[in-house]
């Protein structure tokens, strides 16, 4: 497999083109953002924990029947992955009222949900990814609807399976954001990534935070936060 140029450059990783035109290289940096890039810096090693914890997530993930854009680990922060088309929208799953939902709810954070809910930002960086419902979805053509029943249950299955896997590991899963993608065939597929960076873990004993709330709140301890997530989950 051969490393071509590099197609995009993102906040937390680079996409690069491969001598095969339906496969592409993401490569994680280490580089953090919050507060919609008014927060920058540098969390060490964060790299090679989101791509190591995100495939074996998206290992396991396929494995129950939760197809992925996952093909190959190339090092401890590349990853080979079928190159999709991004439906621009981040599906976020959540079993505990934490961050946005609980400021615009009014619903106090840690507030344990009636049952796992699920909602619908408008991937836009210039519109600071809005939160929509699935009718604007439809009217906006970003999604068909064939298209949002897949992807939500697809999303309610990822959250029942990481639930358990992390609390095997001594971790809540408070709520989390997926992407999804379009293959060639139009056949829909987990992409991106799963990782402290993108899902909220609580420790399941004191509810410390292990994952990028540290960093977004200046708690600090995020460089330990996320080596303690990886040696849990793989030794
Ligand atoms: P951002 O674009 O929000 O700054 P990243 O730094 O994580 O995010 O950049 C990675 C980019 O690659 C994102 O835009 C993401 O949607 C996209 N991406 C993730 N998986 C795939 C894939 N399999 N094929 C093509 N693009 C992907
Ligand atoms: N999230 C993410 N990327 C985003 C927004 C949210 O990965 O651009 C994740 C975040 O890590 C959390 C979940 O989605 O696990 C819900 O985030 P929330 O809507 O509460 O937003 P925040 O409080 O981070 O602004």
């Amino acid at each position: 497999m051969e490393k071509r140029e590099q197609l995009y450059e993102g906040k937390a990783k680079k996409v690069f083109a491969t001598d095969d035109a339906e496969l592409v290289i993401v490569s994680y940096k280490d580089d953090a953002t919050a507060g919609d890039g008014a927060k920058k810096g540098t969390i060490r090693g964060k790299g090679v924990v989101n791509n190591r914890l995100s495939n074996a997530l998206m290992q396991k993930l396929a494995a129950q029947g939760v197809p992925t854009h996952y093909v190959r680990e190339l090092n401890d922060r590349e990853t080979l992955v079928k190159k999709v088309e991004i439906v621009p929208l981040e599906v976020i799953v959540r079993n505990v009222a934490a961050g946005s939902f609980s400021k615009r709810l009014g619903v106090a954070e840690g507030t344990p949900l009636r049952c796992p809910t699920l909602e619908f930002s408008y991937k836009n960086d210039d519109l600071h990814d809005p939160l929509i419902n699935h009718y604007h979805a439809l009217a906006m053509g970003l999604a068909t609807q064939e298209e949002i029943d897949t992807i939500t249950a697809y999303a309610f299955k990822v959250n029942g399976l990481l639930r358990e896997v992390m609390l095997e590991a001594g971790i809540r899963l408070i709520d989390f954001k997926l992407e999804f993608g379009r293959l060639p065939d139009g056949g829909i597929v987990l992409a991106d990534e799963i990782s402290p960076d993108t899902c909220r873990f609580w420790d399941a004993k004191t509810n410390a935070h292990l994952d990028k709330d540290l960093f977004r709140r200046d708690l600090g301890g995020e460089e330990d936060a996320y080596r303690e997530v990886m040696r849990r989950l793989l030794g």
